[in-house]
């Protein structure tokens, strides 16, 4: 029930409606699938003994409906009804088919879309604590996992469900007390089944949802730091530490198929038991032990592979629920909607003042009342020694991080109170600027849409961050794909691409975070000069300890210990 309440939380209310539409479609698929083995039996009882049509009211009475005029012709007729029947049944089976896998594609990707947002619009601090192999994992995997597995085996449960009751309750009314007897039989079989697998396969699922998540996070470790791992000759290390989580979701997913697999093999036997069972207790209750047992026979011949899809499916959805509660716990971050309270300007200067801070998952106070005043078009520098709280500082300011105390103010009004408007004013260069693989023009005009992108502004940017040359040089210009020429691109190539990104967007403000580090002197130096020229039209704060910025800036802060302990 707790499953059902955690997969319905997932859909929305019109969702449900369809769900609910979904089921009883799917209620009637079964239902016609018993009424297709029902119109085998009349053919197999007339071919036996044509007698039933005179003995029988119901086949007399079909015999004259029919208008058939010989046994022969009757056999014929129900045949034709019986293949009229089941190709119908089989079209309506198969329209249900489409409209079941259109449903839950629709909803996976609309449940992926829904998780991405959540991830990248979660407060940036519970974002640091999460490991992005578990959220791409998440966004990938398991949301399809949740819809294969865990959803369709859901309604194939619950329909399947409502069929072998419904069969059940025939019997029960028919012959209670074979009934009671096979069914306690089989309620006991079960409960040993559940007993010995309910455990494993919950310690398998969680081992595979985990172990998947290593997986991911070996590849990409593996792919992005190739060249060190090949010169290093560590590329073994990798490809083993990969493989062994492979192996280990591998053989959580084998050993729950096989476990999926016992319930037929299992039923199979049960059912022999069950039948004797039957036999045992219609000889001392029944006079017609052969109408008896044929109705036992055929509703088994039914109940029994629903018996077994009710037990195959729950073992997938106990294996694949930890794919639910990793999408349930994470859906619920989709909230994070900044609220826009009051209009937030930066015409005088950013203001932060005795900010302190720690992390979430930490005791170690980071800023101690840390105080410092930025001007409109002031160039200014941070340095201090690694650790003292620099890049902290930094996020702060980015209004990514929220002081524990204190405050952060732009024009006299919190940043907090408007991040949307704050954001709008910034841009950040980091040490390795973040290119897209699109066109420099696309990675110039970050996050525009192709058709909005003016192209015009782009040159200016390019021609501003002192790229002219550059995109002169490749045969496409701004059209050249990053991916073709970024093996061409110079580190301070790449982050002139960085600064014209910012240039393009007219921002206020150019935060720097240690941008010029992987950069020789020379072109330090000249990017250096870039920025310099950007002032006092655009602000600048950097964090750095490399002397070129340091010298370009109006104010150098320096801080120890989360303490601003010099100015100038
Ligand atoms: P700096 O940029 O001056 O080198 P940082 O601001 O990056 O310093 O880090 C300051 C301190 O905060 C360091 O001691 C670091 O260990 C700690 N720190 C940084 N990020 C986190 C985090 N996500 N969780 C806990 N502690 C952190």
């Amino acid at each position: 029930m707790q499953i059902i309440k955690k997969l319905l939380s997932i859909f929305e209310k019109k969702d449900h409606k369809t769900l609910a539409m979904l089921l009883f479609l799917m209620v009637v698929a079964a239902f016609f699938e018993m009424v297709g083995i029902g119109l085998i039996m009349p053919i197999i009882s007339v071919m036996s003994d044509p007698g039933v049509i005179e003995s029988s009211k119901y086949y007399g009475l079909a015999y004259e409906v029919l208008n058939a005029n010989s046994v022969n012709d009757f056999v014929i007729k129900i045949s034709t009804i019986l293949v009229g029947f089941l190709i119908f049944k089989n079209i309506y089976l198969t329209a249900i088919g489409f409209y079941q896998s259109y449903f839950t594609a629709r909803k996976e990707a609309e449940t992926s879309t829904k998780l991405l947002k959540g991830y990248i619009t979660m407060p940036y601090e519970n974002y640091i604590s999460r490991n992005s192999s578990d959220l791409i994992r998440n966004i990938n995997q398991e949301t399809n996992q949740l819809f294969m597995q865990v959803l369709n085996s859901m309604l194939i449960l619950i329909a399947e469900a409502f069929i072998a009751l419904t069969l059940f309750l025939l019997l029960l009314v028919s012959y209670p007390a074979a009934t009671i007897a096979s069914t306690a039989l089989a309620g006991l079989a079960a409960f040993v089944f559940i007993y010995f697998v309910k455990k494993p396969l919950k310690t398998l699922g969680e081992e595979r949802i985990e172990s998947r998540a290593r997986m991911l996070e070996w590849a990409t470790q593996g792919l992005h730091g190739l060249k060190e791992l090949v010169v290093a000759e560590k590329t073994n290390y990798f490809v083993e530490a990969f493989g062994k989580k492979a192996h280990k979701t591998a053989k959580a997913q084998g050993f729950s198929e096989a476990m999926a697999r016992i319930p037929r093999l299992y039923i199979e036997t049960v059912a022999v038991l069950m039948l004797v069972a039957v036999i045992l207790v219609i000889t001392k209750t029944e006079d017609n032990m052969i109408q008896a047992l044929s109705l036992f026979g055929m509703v088994m011949f039914r109940i029994l592979p629903s018996i077994n899809r009710i037990a195959t499916c729950a073992t997938r959805i106990r294996f694949y629920g930890p794919a639910l509660n990793a999408i349930v716990a994470d859906l619920k971050h989709d909230h994070f909607d900044a609220t826009s309270s009051e209009d937030l300007t930066f015409k005088k200067s950013l203001e932060v003042k005795n900010v302190h801070y720690k992390y979430p998952d930490s005791d170690r106070s980071i800023l101690n009342g840390l105080s410092l005043t930025v001007q409109k078009g002031e160039s200014i520098s941070i340095k201090g020694p690694s650790g003292a709280g620099k890049s902290t500082l930094l996020d702060m300011m980015l209004g990514l991080l929220e002081p524990v105390k204190g405050s952060v103010k732009s024009d006299g009004v919190s940043i907090q109170k408007n991040i949307k408007d704050w954001r709008s004013h910034l841009s950040y260069l980091p040490q390795f600027v973040y290119l897209i693989n699109d066109s420099i023009r696309a990675n110039v005009a970050f996050g525009v849409n192709d058709a909005d992108i003016d192209d015009e502004k782009v040159m200016e940017a390019l021609k501003k961050a002192e790229l002219t040359d550059l995109i002169q040089s490749l045969p496409e210009g701004i059209e050249s794909q990053i991916g073709d020429v970024s093996g061409k691109l110079s580190g301070g190539q790449r982050q002139r691409i960085g600064i014209a990104r910012a240039l393009y967007h007219d921002r206020d403000i150019l935060f720097l975070d240690e941008a010029t580090a992987s950069l020789d002197h020379d072109t330090e130096m000249r990017i250096c000069k870039t920025l310099k020229s950007l002032t006092p039209e655009v602000t600048l704060i950097s964090v750095s300890h490399r002397q070129a910025l340091l010298d370009i800036a109006d104010n150098v802060y320096t801080i120890e210990s989360g303490k601003v302990i010099k100015k100038g």
